[in-house]
Formats: C-alpha cells, structure tokens, sequence
C-alpha cells in the first residue's frame, strides 16, 4: 500500500475528534511529501537537527511536533518554528522553552509528558509532580510557552490490558489536570496512541495519535 492509502485508511478510522499526528521519523522528505500531497499537514519527529532540516525543505503550512526526548541545549533550533513539543517533562525545559520563544516573540505550545509506562525507561514526571508545576508561581510568570495537554507511552508489551489501564491512567491524570485553567495552562489535548495501540487509546480518551510506521512503513533504525 502507498502511503496516501495508508493515511486514507487511517484517517477512515479516526473520530473528527481526534488529530492525526504523521510520525516520520527516519525517513526521507520524499515520502513526506507524498503524506503532504495527500493533504496532511501535521508531522512528528523525534529528533531536533532532522526536523529542522526537514522544516527547511518542505512547504511553510506544515506544523511540525517534536515528539521525542528533548535535551536542553537544542530546544533553540527549533524555537522559531516547532508548533506543539509533546515530551515536556520538568520545569528546567519549560523555562529553557520560555527562552528561546521569547527570542522570536512566540508562545509555544507544549503538552506534560506523564509517566504512565511500568517500565522504567520511559521518560516522564508523576501526575503529582505535574500538578505542582502547575500551580507554582515560577511556572505563572513563564509568559512564552502554554501547556496545553498531557502526553504519555504505554509500556512496549503484547499485554493489552496493561497497555488500555496505563491509557486510562493518563486520561484521568488529564481529568484532574484539567480543573488547572490560567493564563498559560488551558489542557485540550491527549497524545496517546501510536500504530499498535491507537485504537485503545482512543476508546480511552485519546484526543491526539502519533502514528508512524503503519503510514510510511517500517524504519530501519530507532
Ligand atoms: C516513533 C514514535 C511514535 C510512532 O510509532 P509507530 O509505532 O511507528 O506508530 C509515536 N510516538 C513517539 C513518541 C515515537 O517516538
């Protein structure tokens, strides 16, 4: 299958509720385009330096997602351009954010990356440690960024179970989140889901899937 049908089946699947995000990490502007040309918009990579580079080639109404881990030191590569970073897990990267938009005169949107998983490597903070960020008054005086949702990994295992409680998780650590409402905290979006549990993250909540390998196929490196 191509991808313009990949996403066409995809698509087919998907409430109007929910935002498809183009996971194309790995692969090459080539086959982005053929996603473009089949009308999507919304691209996530993983890593900073290779969506910028693909930013610089592509057409100017794509919004691209940071979607992966972000270190510090590169948050200002993107700062002019990235419309949401899903991976936010500590208020250092918030205030890192905070600077580098404030460079370009933006706001940049950002979703809290909730630990969800059993394992150990995925990144994240607690529900708890979310909720006191938010309510510090270092996080109301950061005027350049918003956080607008919450992002989580199920746990890679064949248990699906394990995967739909770890979504609910998410889903209520959002539901109680949410009563956060101020200038820069308006929670909309849950980024949960990718190609072999976005169905069961949408019957969970999910507001927002990151799909990749069941559009473009699969990558050959991580
Ligand atoms: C790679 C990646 C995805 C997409 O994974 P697929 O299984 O290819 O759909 C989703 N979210 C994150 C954070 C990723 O790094």
């Amino acid at each position: 299958m191509s991808v313009k049908d990949n996403l066409k089946h995809i698509k087919s699947q998907l409430p109007d509720h929910v935002t498809l995000v183009a996971v194309s990490k790995t692969k090459p502007v080539s086959e982005l385009m053929e996603a473009y040309d089949a009308g999507q918009r919304i691209f996530g990579e993983n890593k900073i330096q290779e969506m910028a580079e693909k930013h610089e080639q592509m057409p100017k109404d794509i919004q691209w997602h940071m979607i992966g881990h972000v270190q510090r030191n590169k948050v200002k590569y993107m700062a002019e351009f990235v419309s949401l970073i899903h991976g936010v897990d500590s208020f250092k990267l918030l205030k890192e954010i905070n600077k580098q938009a404030e460079k370009y005169d933006r706001v940049i949107n950002c979703l809290l990356q909730i630990k969800i998983a059993e394992e150990d490597s995925k990144f994240g903070m607690s529900k708890n440690d979310a909720a006191s960020l938010l309510q510090s008054d270092e996080f109301a005086a950061l005027k350049h960024i918003k956080i607008v949702g919450v992002m989580g990994m199920a746990t890679f295992t064949d248990d699906m179970m394990q995967i739909i409680k770890e979504f609910n998780n998410l889903k209520s650590a959002f539901d109680s989140l949410k009563s956060w409402q101020t200038e820069n905290c308006h929670l909309e979006t849950v980024s949960m889901g990718m190609s072999g549990d976005y169905q069961w993250a949408i019957e969970s909540g999910s507001t927002m899937v990151r799909i990749g390998s069941s559009i473009f196929g699969p990558r050959n490196y991580h």
